[in-house]
C-alpha cells in the first residue's frame, strides 16, 4: 500500500461539562483528525491531545507542527504492508506520541478496511462487549458530586474514578465511600503529590479502592516504587508510561501493581498492543485511559479493549457523556455498563463528514 494523501483537520467540540483535574480545567477540546487516503481507501485516526501542555508537553499546536513537518513527510509514498513499516518511517522523531497516535490509527483503519476485517481482529480481540466506567472532574460542591454519580450508576456504569488534588482528596473519597460503600471506586491524582504526601495517601487505603492512579509525578517510576511499599492500594501507573520498555520497567521496579495502557500517551496502538502483551504475560491487569476522545479515538480504543488482558472497567464510556452530539454515526453508547464491540470493517463507527465540517476550525491537505 502507499499513501498518497493526508488531510488534518482541527475539530472543535464542546463539552457537555466543564471537566477539572489537578493540572487543568476545560470547557471545550479540539483534537486534530488525520484523514489518510491510501490505495483508494480512506482511514481516520485522531489526535486526543489536549489544547494546554500540562497532562504532558504536546498541545493541539504540537502535534500539528509535528504531524504536518515531519511524520506526514515521512511516510507519503512510502511502501507499507504493517504497521511496523508506518511506525519505522518516523522512528528518528522523539516521543510526541500523541501526534504519532493519531497518524498510526488512521493507517490501522485502512489495514482493517484493506484486510475487510473489524478493527479490533486485526489487533487480535476477543472480547464481544467491554466494560465501561466513568471518570468524573474535580466538583467543588459534594452534592453535585453526588447527583453526578447517581446518575452514571442508574445508566449502569460499573466503576467510579474521582479526580483528586492535594486538599480535595481524603474527606471527599470518604463522604463517596460511606454514601456508596459497594461501588467500584478509584481515584486518581494526575501526578500532584510527592513522597512527602505519603502519609496523607495512607488515609485512601481506609476506603477499599480498586487503586490510586499516578499519584507521584509525571515522569517517575522510582518513588512510585517506594510508595506503593507503603501503601496496600494498588497503584496504577498512567503519565510515567509512554513505552513498553517504561512498561517493563516499571514492573521491574514494582512501581505500580496497574497499568492504564492510552493509545495517544503510546504514540499508537501498536505500542498499546505491546504493553497489554507484556502486561498479560506478566499477570498484570490494564485497562483503558481516555483523553476525551472523539468518536474515532473511542472506536480505536473500544477496539483495544477487546484484548484479553483489559479485565477492569477503563474509562471509556458513552459519547454522550462528553459531547451533545459526537462526529461518527452512530454514536458510540454504553449500555448497562458495557459497549458492544462493533463487528463491521474498519473503525467499526462512521465519520459523519457534513458535521466534522461544520466543527472544522482548521484544514490542511498535502493535496493542496
Ligand atoms: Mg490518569
Amino acid at each position: 500500500m502507499k499513501i498518497d494523501r493526508v488531510d488534518l483537520l482541527i475539530v472543535r467540540l464542546q463539552l457537555v461539562r466543564t471537566f477539572e483535574t489537578s493540572s487543568s480545567r476545560k470547557d471545550h477540546l479540539e483534537h486534530i483528525l488525520v484523514k489518510v487516503f491510501a490505495d483508494g481507501l480512506v482511514g481516520w485516526g485522531e489526535c486526543a491531545s489536549p489544547l494546554d501542555p500540562y497532562y504532558c508537553e504536546e498541545t493541539t499546536e504540537t502535534c500539528w507542527h509535528i504531524l504536518k513537518d515531519f511524520l506526514i513527510p515521512s511516510v507519503l509514498d512510502r511502501p507499507w504492508t504493517n504497521l511496523e513499516e508506518i511506525t519505522n518511517c518516523y522512528r528518528k522523531v522523539k516521543r510526541n506520541n500523541f501526534a504519532k497516535a493519531g497518524l498510526e490509527m488512521a493507517c490501522w483503519d485502512i489495514l482493517a478496511q484493506a484486510t475487510r476485517q473489524p478493527l479490533h481482529s486485526v489487533l487480535g480481540g476477543t472480547r464481544q462487549e467491554i466494560l465501561s466506567g466513568v471518570s468524573l472532574g474535580i466538583e467543588q460542591d459534594t452534592d453535585r458530586l453526588f447527583g453526578l454519580i447517581d446518575q452514571f450508576l442508574d445508566e449502569g456504569y460499573r466503576r467510579i474514578k474521582l479526580k483528586i488534588a492535594p486538599g480535595k482528596d481524603v474527606a471527599v473519597v470518604r463522604k463517596v465511600r460511606e454514601r456508596y460503600p459497594d461501588i467500584l471506586l478509584m481515584v486518581d491524582a494526575n501526578s500532584a503529590y510527592t513522597l512527602a504526601d505519603t502519609p496523607r495517601l495512607k488515609q485512601l487505603d481506609d476506603f477499599d479502592l480498586l487503586m490510586i492512579e499516578q499519584p507521584l509525578a509525571h515522569d517517575d517510576i522510582v518513588d512510585h516504587a517506594k510508595l506503593q511499599r507503603e501503601l496496600r492500594t494498588p497503584i496504577c501507573l498512567d503519565e510515567s508510561i509512554h513505552s513498553v520498555q517504561d512498561a517493563r520497567k516499571a514492573l521491574e521496579l514494582k512501581s505500580g501493581r496497574i497499568i492504564n495502557i492510552k493509545v495517544s500517551r503510546l504514540g499508537g496502538l501498536l505500542e498499546a498492543k505491546r504493553v497489554h502483551d507484556l502486561c498479560y504475560r506478566e499477570g498484570i491487569p490494564v485497562w483503558c485511559g481516555g483523553m476525551h476522545e472523539y468518536g474515532i479515538g473511542r472506536a480505536a480504543n473500544v477496539a483495544l479493549c477487546s484484548l484479553p488482558g483489559f479485565s477492569i472497567s477503563g474509562d471509556v464510556s458513552g459519547s454522550d457523556k462528553y459531547y451533545a452530539q459526537d462526529i461518527v454515526d452512530p454514536p458510540i453508547r454504553a449500555i448497562n455498563g458495557a459497549i458492544q464491540v462493533p463487528q463491521s470493517i474498519g473503525l467499526g463507527f462512521m465519520p459523519n463528514e457534513k458535521r466534522i465540517k461544520e466543527f472544522t476550525v482548521r484544514f490542511f491537505s498535502t493535496a493542496q
